[in-house]
C-alpha cells in the first residue's frame, strides 16, 4: 500500500490551522475533487483521502490523537485505516450535487463527517488518551499504579439498547432499518435519486419510543473508575502504554476502544536519564582530584564506592557499567555515568592560605601540563 499522506498536507493547511480554516480548506478541496464535477480518474480516490483527513482533523479527540501519533497509531493497527471506511468505490454514485453554490456540501456528507460509515451496524468505541506522571524511580524500576479513567460504559439498566426496561428499540418504519432513504432531487444535471441519511432514525435504523432513563437512550453512561496499570521497568518519558478495552464502550455490540497512557517523566533531584543510562555530576575537592580517593556515590540501587584516581581532571567522566536502568525488554541494563566537577575552595583564612602557598612552592609549574603549555605560547607572542 502506498504511504498515507499527512492529513494536513491533504487539506493543504499548516499544523496550527484553526477549526474554521480546516473547514474552509475541506470545502475548497471538496469542490475541486468531488467526482460529480471532477472527471479525472483519480478524483474519487482524492475525495476519499480528503474526507478521511477532514473526518480526523475536524474532531478534537481524533485530531489530538493524530497530532500525537500520526498515522502510525501505537496499537499497530494501522492508525485510522479503514476506521472511517465506507468511502469505497462507488460511494459517490448516489449523491445529488448542487453545482451552483455547493452550499449544502456538508449536508451531502452528513454534517461534514464521514457519517455514511455504517451507522446501523456494530461500532467500535472511541480510544481515550491521557498523560500519566511517573517518578524517576517508578519508570526505572516499574510500578503498578492506580489510574482513574473516565469513559463511556455500557448502560447496565438497558444493556446498551437505549430502550427503557420492558421495551425494545423498534425497526425504523421510514427506512425499514437500513438508515438510508432515497430522495428525488433536481439540479442542473437533471433529476437524481440521492441516498441520504434517514431523518427519522438518524441513520441508525432503529427508533427508541421509550428511552432508558439512566442513559437517555444512548445506551452508554459516562463513568469514572479506578484501574490498576502495570508500568514496565525501563519505560521512558513520552512512551505510551495501551490498556486494551478501557476506552469508550462500543455501540450495537461493537468492541470497546482502548486507553492510551503516555508517560510524563518527572525530574529527579540528582539522577538524569539518557535512554537506559543514568547520568549526574559529582563535585570532588581539588585535593581528592590531585591525590585520588575512594568516594561514596549514589546509584539507583543505593550507595556505592567509586575510585577517583590521582590526577583526575575537571570534567572527566567515569562509567559504572550495568548500574543504569533495566531495558524495557530483556534483562540488559544501561550504565551510570558520573561527570566529575573539581571544586576549588573559597574564602580561606590566613592559616589555610599559608598552607597552600607552601604547597605551591612544593609543586613546580611543570606538574601542570596545560598551564606550562600556555606559558610557552605566551612567550612566543
Ligand atoms: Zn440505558
Ligand atoms: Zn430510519
Amino acid at each position: 500500500m502506498a504511504e498515507k499522506r499527512d492529513y494536513y498536507e491533504v487539506l493543504g493547511i499548516g499544523k496550527g490551522a484553526a477549526a474554521d480554516d480546516i473547514k474552509k480548506a475541506y470545502r475548497k478541496k471538496a469542490r475541486e475533487y468531488h467526482p460529480d464535477v471532477n472527471k479525472n480518474s483519480d478524483a474519487e480516490a482524492k475525495m476519499k483521502e480528503i474526507n478521511e483527513a477532514y473526518e480526523v482533523l475536524s474532531d478534537d479527540d481524533k485530531k489530538a490523537h493524530y497530532d500525537r501519533f500520526g498515522h502510525a497509531s501505537p496499537h499497530g493497527g494501522g492508525g485510522y485505516n479503514g476506521g472511517y471506511g465506507n468511502y469505497s468505490t462507488g460511494g459517490f454514485g448516489g449523491f445529488d450535487f448542487d453545482i451552483g453554490g455547493f452550499s449544502d456540501i456538508f449536508d451531502l456528507f452528513g454534517g461534514g463527517r464521514a457519517s455514511r460509515a455504517n451507522r446501523s451496524g456494530p461500532m467500535k468505541g472511541e480510544d481515550i488518551s491521557r498523560f500519566i506522571d511517573l517518578t524517576f524511580e517508578e519508570a526505572a524500576k516499574g510500578v503498578s499504579k492506580e489510574v482513574s479513567v473516565t469513559h463511556l460504559e455500557k448502560c447496565k439498566t438497558c444493556g446498551g439498547s437505549g430502550a427503557a426496561k420492558g421495551t425494545v428499540a423498534e425497526t425504523c418504519t421510514v427506512c425499514g432499518g437500513t438508515g438510508q432513504v432515497n430522495r428525488q432531487q433536481t439540479s442542473l444535471f437533471g433529476t437524481f435519486s440521492a441516498s441520504v441519511t434517514c431523518q427519522n432514525c438518524n441513520g441508525t435504523g432503529k427508533v427508541i419510543k421509550n428511552p432508558c432513563r439512566d442513559c437517555g437512550g444512548s445506551g452508554a453512561v459516562r463513568t469514572t473508575k479506578k484501574i490498576t496499570v502495570k508500568f514496565p521497568h525501563g519505560i521512558n518519558d513520552n512512551e505510551t502504554l495501551r490498556v486494551a478495552g478501557e476506552g469508550d464502550c462500543g455501540k450495537r455490540g461493537g468492541a470497546s476502544g482502548d486507553l492510551y497512557l503516555t508517560v510524563r517523566l518527572q525530574s529527579h533531584f540528582l539522577f538524569e536519564r539518557r535512554g537506559y543510562d543514568v547520568v549526574y555530576t559529582l563535585p570532588i575537592t581539588i585535593f581528592e582530584a590531585s591525590i585520588g580517593t575512594e568516594i561514596e556515590v549514589a546509584t539507583i540501587d543505593g550507595k556505592a564506592k567509586l575510585t577517583i584516581p590521582e590526577g583526575t581532571q575537571n570534567g572527566e567522566i567515569f562509567r559504572m557499567r550495568g548500574k543504569g536502568i533495566q531495558h524495557i525488554r530483556g534483562s540488559g541494563r544501561g550504565d551510570q555515568y558520573i561527570k566529575v566537577e573539581v571544586e576549588v575552595p573559597k574564602s580561606l583564612n590566613s592559616k589555610q592560605k599559608k598552607a597552600i602557598k607552601e604547597l605551591k612552592g612544593e609543586v613546580s609549574e611543570s606538574s601542570f601540563a596545560r598551564r606550562k603549555n600556555f606559558v610557552e605560547k605566551l612567550k612566543k607572542l
